[in-house]
């Protein structure tokens, strides 16, 4: 009797198709690897390690001759899958996978720098981001300089020192900065610094940063890839060089690998994400514009708006304002808390970039961490809210934010 189950025969795989496919194609159909039983969606691959048919090939793939799978560690077929999906919408040679966005930014620049190097970032960013660079980075002899993101002489001034990596968020969380990209990939790569670019506010279907000049791209996934509030995940794409020189002998050996089953949910969230951010743009281009509208918001920051200091640079690089709204309310830090307990749709959490509309209030939670001074220079005081818009319909967004407002 045969030891497989019922059903199972030898994969028989049609052709590629010989024409280069849209992104959106991409996200549906790019990275999946049917088993012998020839399942629709892409089978989920829960397990931590991998046999071979004789010892010398495992003799082979330990020496990397073959491209058998070694340890879910280092490779597993639900990860790759994710990863050949989101390089292919990207545009990238190559992706590999983690376990959040903090660990896929640690090690973008941990695979990259030794003592003595300098990093350049934008001062405005993710407060984990800010503590990676300005904390821990420095203990192991790694000095750096935070420019201002919307400054060009600055960019400038920072980039005629040797630099090892320039790390970037752009648009910036909370408030929006927006960084040219394509002006400081060509500055650094003058002094042969590797730029490195948080594209998680603007996602993949906004913002191109390795068409840009930009190196290598982070996400964290955890936010539109996913988008749904599931999983925690992050990924880095970029060249051949960086992926296979730098980035995994140092991700392999220090293990923020991604888990299977996050990476199962992952390629299906690729499938609708253009879908999701492109109406979770518009509504959030509608309600910016209605809460420029009200006078109790003393000032509403949203890269589609032509109130916003870099309107025509964001409308450049990014195909849209995004999904998130910094906004300033005209009054202290007690009035932002009553506004938002009487919100009844949009709920109150520090997350951004899903499916159900949160706020947050920044200072004193996702930016708590960071000094007095560093959110001041960030422009986060306490009159401060950031709101991820959803996908649920903007009429109801405008209702509640109209009712708590009143
Ligand atoms: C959330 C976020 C991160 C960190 O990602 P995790 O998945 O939470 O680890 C990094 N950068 C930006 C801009 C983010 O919003």
């Amino acid at each position: 009797m045969s030891t497989r189950p019922w059903g199972y025969r030898p994969i028989n795989e049609r052709p590629d198709p010989s024409w280069e496919l849209h992104p959106q194609t991409h996200s549906v159909r790019t990275g999946l690897a049917r088993s012998g039983f020839g399942e629709t969606s892409e089978a989920l691959y829960l397990n931590s390690g991998f046999t071979y048919s004789s010892a010398d090939e495992a003799f082979d793939s330990f020496a990397e001759e073959t491209d058998h799978f070694l340890y879910s560690r280092f490779h597993n077929p639900t990860i790759a899958m994710f990863e050949q999906r989101l390089a292919a919408i990207e545009g990238a040679d190559f992706c590999v996978a983690t376990g959040s966005g903090m660990s896929a930014m640690f090690a973008s620049l941990a695979c990259l720098v030794e003592q003595g190097d300098h990093v350049v970032a934008s001062a405005a960013m993710f407060s984990s981001c800010h503590v990676v660079i300005t904390e821990f980075l420095p203990k192991w002899g790694v000095t750096f300089e935070l420019v201002k993101g919307n400054d060009p002489a600055a960019w400038a001034k920072a980039l005629s020192k040797p630099t090892k990596a320039v790390f970037i968020e752009t648009p910036s969380n909370p408030l929006l900065e927006i960084v040219d990209i394509q002006m400081v990939s060509d500055l650094a790569h003058n002094v042969g610094a590797t730029v490195i670019v948080d594209n998680v506010m603007a996602s993949p279907i906004l913002q191109r940063p390795l068409q840009l000049g930009a190196d290598v791209v982070m996400y964290s996934a955890t936010k539109h890839i996913d988008g749904q509030g599931r999983v925690l995940a992050g990924a880095l794409l970029g060249s051949r060089e960086y992926i296979f020189e730098k980035l995994l002998p140092f991700v392999r050996h220090t293990g923020p690998a991604l888990s299977a089953f996050n990476a199962w949910v992952l390629v299906k969230s690729l499938e609708t994400m253009e879908m999701r951010v492109q109406r979770m743009t518009e509504n959030a281009q509608t309600v910016a514009e209605f809460l420029e509208t009200r006078k109790e918001i003393k000032s509403v920051r949203f890269p589609g708006l032509k109130s916003h200091p870099e309107y025509e640079l964001a409308k450049k690089q990014m195909s849209g304002g995004g999904t998130t709204i910094g906004i300033e309310f005209a009054g202290n830090q007690k009035a932002v808390f009553a506004f938002m307990n009487k919100l009844r749709v949009i709920d109150i959490s520090n997350n951004l970039g899903d499916s159900k509309s949160l706020i947050t209030h920044p200072a004193s939670t996702t930016h708590r961490r960071l000094a007095p001074e560093v959110q001041a220079e960030m422009g986060i005081t306490e009159s401060v809210m950031r709101l991820s818009i959803g996908l649920e319909h903007s009429s109801d967004l405008i209702k509640d934010l109209t009712q708590a407002l009143n």
